[in-house]
């Protein structure tokens, strides 16, 4: 098979062979661009290389001829000693990796073609200074010495040349600088520098094979979600220069402008300069309109050229060219990378202007664009101190000052500060905290940790497992990287990086969410014309995304407040209420008598003192959600986690015990809570008694709150509302378990429909959430009305990953190794969890024609974990509030 292509052999489309860049490079050639001959060695070559360690035999031959047509069509040879041909060696993968891989430029110059280009291009100066620039850079990116070296050397022949500048180095001192440069090659590794043009051009092409793998290329394909074994093509091209003088130069520019998406071409220009020169911003560039001045018929024709390529592509375009002696040359284009603003406002430019459809202009957005508009952002220009990074747990920016505990979190907040919660973890108990806080940070825990879960649920910002925070409780500081920060001073993170910073940044309110919460018209009222075209043209895709979709799309949301923000989302009806989270606080002590109960008879009057309250929280939910379907779930987590923690309770006794206070009655009560916070301890909660076993454990719980659920709705049903109302039971394994509590439920239904003379349609379903469940699913079926995929269980155990604790501690290496390029946690793991929730819509389906199908884990609201559960056939999607409009946006993409 081939492994080398032609410039002009491919196309645009042959990105996964030829790369971004060479598949581009490709498509302007064909299009009749002036783009300078050459061509591209494939990743498959590359992939081999990487591999193998040696490239793939054919490889050689396959350039040689490549480079035999080059040099025939030029009528130049590589390195020749007259008018010598000089090649560029450049990466180019299928995605773009901005500066993370290695190009070598002037390739082909050695001690006799630096005087023939001298004698071409009558220029001395020119051909010693790329003679001396493809030396330093051969010399640091294939021969791997420290860059220091060669700049050192260059400083030092500025300073005795006495000049301040590069382009100011007299003929003589380069000519020096270059041997100077040879020395260093040759003391650095022994050999010279190769002087056999061939020679630096495989060893070019595999120090660009190489750079694939460096730790900064990794690490940014991890951030990117890129797969790490794909490999870079590199791209051997015919140098044309821009550093010939004042009627050359070199620049970039963008057919938009990238960063608001605001029309209008936009660029950078360096006269007598080259590639780099641009990027590194040794000098000041000039604008288009300058370089108009400058050069005007180049300047036509760019501008021609750039319209033609953003009608070809239609997109933004964003390019790379060269100006050599007054002659345009293209030297690279792809669509262009653009902010989520910019992405939004152009792809609705587009549409107005005819050249994309509607349906183009959804796929050209991304529900991770969304999200990203919706959170309030610190201030780009602001001065920051950067403290540490964790995980990016919720995203948005939040300020506040330090708290170590929920109780100070709440009081402080109620004074009207703004607190920023920082607990070594979380649990269920600093819930309140969480709300009364706007950033939450923690030192362990992963994306699926307590935290991150409740504070994605509320929309506020979390930064979690910020390993290097040492929180001393005691002291009421905590201490990081040698910085110490007391409570009551101010932090702010960033929760859609993972960034803590020093003191108080500034933050900006967005206003995609002021027009979810209040609508276009409130949005438009307070938006400058550029955000209220942004809010227009997000309006607009949701809009089209609504119309496309085939999911539905509900929210997690576990109170009236949760459910009329989710409603204002856009939801369509809640898809997990978490009963849990209502019986925390104040009725914690209620919780505690019902599991201190020491018959049936205190048992019964604990859970009764509980059924009113449960009752009104259910009346309060039903009435925001009205006409919405609402899937109430039974009681999931164990009982342990509403008891006091068990260490705490052990010292108090004891203390309490040993001087002599034995017999008081608090402390009496201490021990009896310590005796049952000694039975309900287990080594692997999450595996323990939780969920559907709870229920069948512990009498007249789960009675209770299928009396309170059906009393609400038909109290609501009674002021004249309509309840849908829907139970869903958590954590089942085997039919037996649903049969078992369904007997109990239907019994309570019944009882309470005839005693309200109401006919109450309250469907029961269970969640699947354990492998043995979707293993079942047929069984299942037979006992549940619906099925709700509890993604968050089903991932922890099909891997065997607790979710409490394997991001922090194992992710980090199975992320750097490519065992996944994501945490299956964040993004649904298709080919394992995928297969079980497959088999069980089939299994179910089969069973129950009618069955109803949701899933509620937190992958409800993963951009691409939606697609799946599209192409899954799934009814709906539940997430939480915030992420209601990126599941609405993804699942009319997936539709597309
Ligand atoms: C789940 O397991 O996916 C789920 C939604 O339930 P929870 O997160 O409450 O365990
Ligand atoms: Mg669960």
């Amino acid at each position: 098979a081939p492994l080398v292509f032609d410039f002009s052999e491919g196309d645009r489309t042959q990105v996964d062979l030829l790369g971004g860049k060479g598949a581009n490079l490709a498509e302007m050639t064909k299009l009749g661009l002036p783009v300078p001959p050459g061509f591209t060695v494939t990743t498959e070559a590359c992939r081999y290389y990487l591999e193998r360690g040696e490239e793939p035999q054919s490889l050689r031959v396959q350039i040689t001829m490549a480079l035999r047509r080059l040099e025939n069509d030029l009528g130049r040879r590589l390195g020749d000693v007259v008018d010598p041909l000089l090649v560029s060696v450049r990466s180019g993968a299928k995605h773009s990796m901005p500066g993370m891989m290695e190009t070598v430029l002037n390739v082909g110059l050695n001690d006799y073609s630096v005087k023939g280009l001298a004698e071409a291009a009558q220029d001395e100066r020119f051909a010693w200074d790329s003679y001396r620039r493809l030396i330093q850079m051969f010399g640091r990116t294939v021969l791997d010495i420290p860059a220091e070296r060669f700049e050192h050397e260059l400083d030092a022949v500025k300073a005795r040349a006495g000049v301040a500048t590069d382009v100011e180095i007299p003929v003589p001192a380069l000519i020096e600088l270059v041997e100077e440069f040879k020395h260093i090659v040759h003391d650095a590794t022994g050999r010279d520098f190769p002087q056999d043009p061939r020679e630096q051009l495989d060893l070019a092409m595999r120090a660009v094979f190489n750079s694939w793998n460096t730790d900064r290329a990794r690490l940014y394909r991890r951030r990117e979600r890129i797969q790490h074994d794909l490999g870079t093509a590199v791209n051997i091209c015919a140098m044309v220069f821009g550093n010939l003088g004042e009627t050359s130069g070199t620049g970039v520019c963008f057919t938009r402008d990238p960063a608001s998406g605001q029309p209008g071409v936009y660029g950078d220009y360096l006269s007598n300069a080259q590639g780099e020169d641009v990027v590194a911003g040794i000098r000041n560039t000039l604008t288009l309109e300058d370089f108009a001045a400058l050069d005007p018929s180049s300047h036509a024709e760019l501008t021609r050229i750039m319209r033609r390529l953003e009608t070809h592509y239609r997109d933004l375009c964003d390019i790379e060219f060269t100006v050599e002696r007054g002659k345009l040359w293209m030297l690279q284009t792809r669509v262009g990378k653009r902010t989520a603003a910019a992405a939004f406002r152009i792809a609705t430019q587009l549409v107005d202007e005819r050249l994309i459809t509607s349906d183009e202009a959804l796929a050209r957005v991304t529900g991770h664009q969304l999200a990203q508009l919706m959170f309030p952002q610190f201030d780009v220009d602001a001065e920051r101190t950067l403290l540490t990074r964790g995980m990016a747990a919720s995203p948005g920016a939040a300020v506040g000052k330090v708290v170590f505990d929920s109780a100070t979190a709440v009081a402080w907040a109620a004074r009207g500060e703004s607190v920023m919660l920082v607990r070594r973890e979380t649990n269920p108990d600093d819930l309140e905290g969480m709300i009364a806080a706007t950033g939450v940070l923690t030192s362990r825990g992963g994306k699926t940790s307590h935290a991150a879960v409740v504070a994605r649920g509320m929309g506020r910002t979390c930064v979690c497992g910020a390993e290097e925070i040492e929180v001393d409780l005691a002291a009421r500081t905590l201490s990081v990287n040698g910085t110490q920060v007391a409570e009551g001073e101010v932090l702010s993170i960033d929760g859609s990086t993972g960034e803590v910073f020093a003191g108080e940044l500034p933050v900006v309110a967005s206003p995609v969410v002021i027009y979810l919460e209040q609508g276009l018209d409130a949005a438009l009222a307070e938006a400058d014309e550029q955000t209220g075209e942004l809010v227009r043209s997000v309006d607009r895709l949701l809009r089209h995304a609504d119309q496309a979709r085939q999911l539905r799309v509900r929210a997690n949301a576990d109170t009236a407040e949760d459910a009329t923000r989710a409603r204002d989302m856009g939801a369509e009806g809640i898809g997990l209420c978490r009963t849990e989270h209502m019986f925390l606080g104040e009725r914690r002590v209620l919780i505690e008598r019902l599991i201190l109960a020491d018959g049936p008879e205190a048992r019964d009057a604990a859970l009764a003192e509980l059924l009113p309250l449960q009752r009104a929280d259910f009346v309060a939910l039903l009435e925001a959600m009205d006409g919405l379907p609402t899937t109430i779930r039974l009681l999931d987590p164990p009982l342990h986690e509403f008891l006091p923690d068990r260490t705490e309770l052990a010292v108090r006794v004891a203390v309490a015990q040993a001087t002599g206070r034995g017999e008081e009655p608090e402390v009496e009560k201490d021990v009896t809570l310590l005796a049952a916070v000694d039975r309900l301890h287990e080594s692997n909660p999450m595996l323990g008694l939780r969920g559907v076993r709870l229920g069948l454990s512990v009498p007249g719980l789960f009675a209770m709150q299928v009396r309170a659920i059906a009393s609400a709705a038909a109290d609501r049903i009674a002021a004249g509302g309509r309840p849908v109302v829907e139970i869903m039971v958590p954590l089942v394994g085997s039919v037996m378990e649903l049969h078992l509590i369904r007997d109990e439920m239907d019994a309570v239904l019944a009882e309470v429909a005839s005693a309200a003379g109401v006919d109450l349609h309250i469907p029961i379903g269970t969640m699947i959430e354990l492998p043995r469940a979707a293993l079942t699913a047929r069984r299942i079926a037979e006992a549940a009305e619906f099925f709700s995929f509890g993604t968050n269980d089903l991932t922890q155990t099909t891997w065997g990953f607790s979710r409490d604790d394997v991001e922090a501690s194992i992710f980090a290496t199975y992320l750097d190794k490519g065992v996944f390029t994501v945490s299956p946690f964040e993004s649904l793991d298709r080919d394992g969890v995928g297969a079980l929730i497959r088999m069980a819509v089939q299994a179910g389906r089969e069973v129950r024609p009618d069955i109803k199908l949701g899933i509620c884990g937190e992958h409800g609201g993963d951009p691409d974990s939606v697609h799946f559960f599209h192409d899954a056939g799934l009814d709906y999607v539940s997430c939480s509030a915030f992420r209601v409009p990126v599941a609405r946006l993804e699942a009319g993409r997936a539709a597309l």
